[in-house]
């Protein structure tokens, strides 16, 4: 900053300008707000000050509701202050970590899903969800949106902030999966989209008002597209089919096993639903076959992008690694450790979504040293499974205590006779 135009234009030199060292430690926040303020006072006041206004309304990170004389402090940011100047700071992308998760057109694939992590015949709050069964009893439960980042090929995802599926203000209806996804699109695709994005889901997203969300926050889409719930659509393919206006590309392939065969199809601009304003998508669909004709996998997908030969099979391997969002994430969520479905706790009001909340935390913060730490990853691959880890883990932090997380990743790796990497 020190070096910008601007100030240079006021004539400012070096000493004449002072920025807060945003990497004080915690402990030693107050003392040196305190000095920050008796600097201003021996200067005899400010000449100019630059401060950034945020989405929240806030003005040089003083949230609504500061007080007019609040000098130099500690403070809280909002969720959203925090989401917005996040790519300000040393993140996955800007360590290059995100590179591994590129797909086609170098885009990173966001998968949106449902997942339950709540439910009781009895214990129940003003932000379950209801479902009334003829016999007359009624599940509560409580679902969320668990986004993950996810590529074709990679086993890993790396979880993204949730969106609870829950009654909102000012709202009397039940809340559900559509609405939330476009809450969730609404406020982070402008934290998102800069490093180009594609959105997967399955068919329930695969919406006219969800479309149309998501091209308007510049972020691109492959979602499930199935004839039961496009009608109109099928029926313009069978239209163009006749026009011979599908094209179709196959390819034979060896699993190492037996042949398969991968019959592509793709038809572009095609009306994602019936009316006067509809959406014109392009469409995909893979049908996997054995030798003998025997249908194996098959699929369709409505996207933004322009298919063609070229890039159709690229495209529909993006649509697949949805997929990933259930096997990568909630199934690992639910059934290696995570244990997603037990019912932690209900709570009065918020205790659920707080437990799920620690639980996505724990699996991102798991994932992220999977990524970057080279200690983290060799104990991780010489332990069978990840519950053996977690289990060792538990029970050394049970008995023996640790100075930090580096020296338990070294007692590990002097017991398990592992050779230290050379980062440390
Ligand atoms: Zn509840």
């Amino acid at each position: 900053m020190n070096n910008s135009v601007f100030l240079g234009g006021c004539h400012a030199t070096s000493p004449q300008i002072h920025v807060p060292d945003g990497e004080v430690s915690k402990l030693m926040v107050n003392g040196y707000c305190t000095e920050y303020e008796k600097q201003i006072d021996s200067f005899g006041g400010l000449d100019l000050q630059i401060l950034g206004i945020g989405r929240t309304g806030h003005i040089g990170f003083n949230e609504p509701g500061s007080q007019l004389e609040s000098k130099t402090r500690l403070i809280m940011l909002d969720s959203l202050t925090r989401r917005d100047a996040a790519n300000d700071f040393n993140g996955l992308n800007n360590a290059g970590h995100l590179d591994i998760f590129r797909s086609y057109n170098g885009n990173l694939l966001i998968a949106l899903d449902g997942t339950q992590y709540f439910s009781s015949k009895s214990i129940h709050c003003e932000n379950c969800n209801q479902k009334h069964h003829k016999n007359g009893t009624t599940t509560y439960s409580h679902t969320v949106i668990t986004p993950v980042v996810v590529a074709p090929g990679n086993n890993k995802v790396i979880s993204l902030q949730p969106e609870f599926i829950t009654p909102q203000d000012g709202h009397k209806k039940q809340d559900c999966e559509n609405a939330a996804a476009k809450r969730w699109i609404s406020q982070n695709a402008p934290v998102y989209k800069h490093l180009g994005i594609t959105m997967l889901g399955d068919d329930l997203y695969c919406k006219q008002s969800l479309c149309v969300l998501m091209l308007e926050q510049e972020l691109n889409f492959i979602l499930v597209c199935k004839p039961n719930s496009h009608k109109t659509l099928y029926q313009w393919l069978d239209e163009l089919e006749k026009m011979q206006a599908v094209e179709t590309v196959i390819e034979k392939r060896w699993t190492g096993k037996r042949h398969e065969i991968d019959t592509f199809r793709f038809a572009i601009q095609v009306p994602l639903r019936d009316s006067d304003d509809a959406l014109n998508v392009n469409w995909c669909e893979l049908t996997t076959t054995l030798p003998d004709g025997k249908i194996i996998y098959k699929n369709a997908f409505a996207t933004n992008f322009k298919i063609s030969k070229d890039n159709v099979k690229d495209i529909v391997a993006d649509g697949r690694a949805r997929w990933k969002v259930e096997n990568e994430n909630n199934n690992v969520l639910k059934t290696k450790g995570y244990n997603l479905e037990h019912n932690f706790g209900h709570g009065g009001k918020h205790l659920s979504s707080l437990l799920l909340t620690f639980n996505l935390l724990a699996f991102l913060f798991h994932t992220v040293l999977e990524i970057g730490d080279e200690k983290y990853k060799l104990i991780r691959d010489e332990l069978p499974t990840r519950k053996t880890f977690f289990d060792d883990i538990r029970a050394l932090t049970k008995y023996v205590y640790f100075d930090n997380w580096n020296s338990l990743l070294n007692f590990m790796m002097r017991g398990l006779e592992l050779n230290s990497p050379d980062t440390s």
